[in-house]
C-alpha cells in the first residue's frame, strides 16, 4: 500500500505512575488531574493520535489499545486526508456502565489490557459518506450512529458486518 505508520515508544510509566502518586496525594480531583498529567506528559501513538486521545474519559488512566486497532486508524487517517476526533476510545467497566455501553463492548480492554474500539465524531452526510469508504478499506466492523462512527477490530467477533444504532 506504500502507506508508512510509525509506531513511538511507549511512555516511562514508572514516571507516570510517580506523578500521580504525587499529584494524587495532595488531593487533587482525579478528573483534573487527568487533563493536565495528558497534557504534561502526552505521547504519540501514531503520527497523528496520541495516547490521550484513546484513554477512559472516566478519568481512570486505561489508554491501551492494539497495535492493529491504533495502526489501521492511521491509515484511515491517511486516506481521509482530514483530522478524525475520536469521541470514545477505551472504556473501563465502570464507564461503560455509565454511558450504557453494551455489555461486551469492545472499548473494553481484554484479558491483555487492550481496548479494540474507537467511535469517531461525524454528524453530516458527506464526511459520513467518506469516512464510510475509506474505512471499509481497513475495518469489517463498523456501527453507524447519527453522531458518531464505531470502527472496532475485536477478534472474538463477527467480521464483515456493518450495523445503525
Ligand atoms: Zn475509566
Ligand atoms: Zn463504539
Amino acid at each position: 500500500m506504500g502507506r508508512k505508520v510509525i509506531l513511538l515508544n511507549k511512555t516511562d510509566r514508572s514516571l507516570r505512575g510517580a506523578v500521580f502518586f504525587c499529584l494524587f496525594s495532595v488531593g487533587l480531583d482525579k478528573r483534573l488531574f487527568h487533563k493536565y498529567y495528558y497534557c504534561a506528559m502526552d505521547d504519540m501513538v501514531t503520527k497523528n493520535f496520541s495516547r490521550s486521545e484513546f484513554a477512559c474519559q472516566c478519568g481512570c488512566g486505561a489508554d491501551q489499545v492494539t497495535d492493529e486497532l491504533a495502526i489501521k486508524l492511521q491509515l484511515l487517517r491517511d486516506l481521509l486526508g482530514k483530522p478524525i476526533k475520536i469521541t470514545s476510545g477505551v472504556r473501563c467497566l465502570g464507564h461503560n456502565i455509565d454511558i450504557g455501553g453494551s455489555k461486551n463492548s469492545s472499548h473494553i480492554p481484554k484479558d491483555d489490557g487492550k481496548g479494540r474500539a474507537v467511535d469517531i465524531a461525524c454528524d453530516n452526510s458527506p464526511f459520513r459518506k467518506n469516512v464510510i469508504c475509506c474505512a471499509t478499506e481497513y475495518f469489517n466492523r463498523i456501527g453507524i450512529h447519527k453522531k458518531f462512527i464505531h470502527l472496532d477490530t475485536d477478534e472474538y467477533k463477527s467480521p464483515d458486518v456493518i450495523w445503525v444504532y
